[in-house]
């Protein structure tokens, strides 16, 4: 614990968004970033509880408070206050492969359950997780971790989304040979095509990706398993496979069928905005439409979000 008296001095001060109107016109990410001595300021809020309930992913009543990766809250905040950046990095990376990532679209149940937030606003876990990572790789101290010693085993994993992205980042680092077998043209399930742009920068995902190739992981693009590869020909060339492969189909709305001019499913939504900015390809134009979003959870916001940017006069959401 930095400042005894930190959770007294400061209030809570969470990444500011940019402007409304700068940031409807583009998708281009949408916080804007603090200075060191706020994000200290934010880290010395942190009261290093006795029993830290941010990082305990304690079940209740089936449902999970706190951090599922168990990722060392306390001490990381107490590291960013000390300007320990290589320190906070280390303890960060123990639990968490890839912050870069859960530092901008994890929905923080750290801070849900965060004991500042008993009688007042919990810690500003979620930024300071990225800022950790953020001035990491701009100090260059993400380095590519190659393991000292290969098993000579190999590991097929099928599909290159967030599961099979983690689950090849730790079979490479154990000494596995790891090939990762993706249908799509770019690397990140949902993290690329799922996420809209604003939240999650794609340039975010291929920066890890260009670091995992470094440290001997192999990517096949545009190869689905089963269409360019049987699962027999996947035997015999590994051994052993790993399924990571997502859920892409669904749930229908009950009335509507797929092929109704103008409806269509968010994911698709979504992933045909990003692949046209992707490529530089012309948007999908909404001016003079009226848009209706059934859902108002994450992903609803997210094609609320798209809609609007894509220049929609209206929206009415459903919840
Ligand atoms: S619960 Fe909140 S105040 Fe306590 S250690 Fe975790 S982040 Fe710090």
């Amino acid at each position: 614990m930095g400042k005894s008296t930190g959770f007294l001095q400061y209030g809570r001060a969470e990444n500011p968004h940019r402007p409304v109107q700068a940031r409807i016109k583009d998708f281009e990410e949408l916080y804007e970033t603090q200075s060191e001595t706020t994000r200290k300021e934010q880290a010395a809020r942190c009261m290093n509880c006795g029993v830290p309930f941010c990082q305990s992913a304690i079940e209740l009543k089936g449902m999970v408070t706190g951090c599922p990766l168990h990722n060392l809250i306390p001490e990381w905040n107490d590291e960013i206050y000390q300007g320990n950046i290589a320190y906070a990095l280390n303890r960060l990376l123990k639990t968490n492969p890839f912050p870069e990532f859960t530092g901008r679209v994890c929905p923080a149940l750290c801070e849900k359950a965060c004991i500042n937030g008993l009688d007042g606003e919990p810690v500003c876990v979620h930024d300071n997780e990225k800022f950790i990572i953020e001035s990491a790789f701009e100090q260059g101290l993400m380095k590519p971790r190659k393991p000292a010693v290969r098993s000579g085993k190999r590991v097929a994993v099928i599909g290159a989304g967030p599961s099979g992205l983690a689950l090849a980042d730790a079979l490479n680092q154990r000494g596995h040979l790891v090939c990762v077998l993706e249908r799509e043209e770019e690397a990140g399930g949902l993290l690329m095509y799922g996420i809209p742009n604003m939240k999650l920068d794609k340039r975010v995902i291929q920066r890890r990706v260009e670091l995992m190739k470094e440290e001997g992981v192999t990517f096949e693009m545009n190869t689905s398993v089963g269409r360019d590869v049987s699962f027999d020909q996947l035997k015999e060339r590994y051994d052993a496979i790993a399924v990571c492969a997502g859920a892409k189909k669904p749930r229908p709305v009950a009335g509507f069928e797929d092929d109704i001019h103008g409806v269509a499913y968010a994911v698709d939504f979504l992933s045909a905005t990003t692949r046209r900015l992707q490529a530089g390809a012309p948007l999908p134009d909404l001016r003079e439409c009226h848009v209706v979003i059934v859902g108002g959870g994450d992903t609803g916001n997210d094609c609320c979000a798209t809609a609007i940017r894509l220049g929609c006069t209206k929206i009415t959401q459903l919840e």
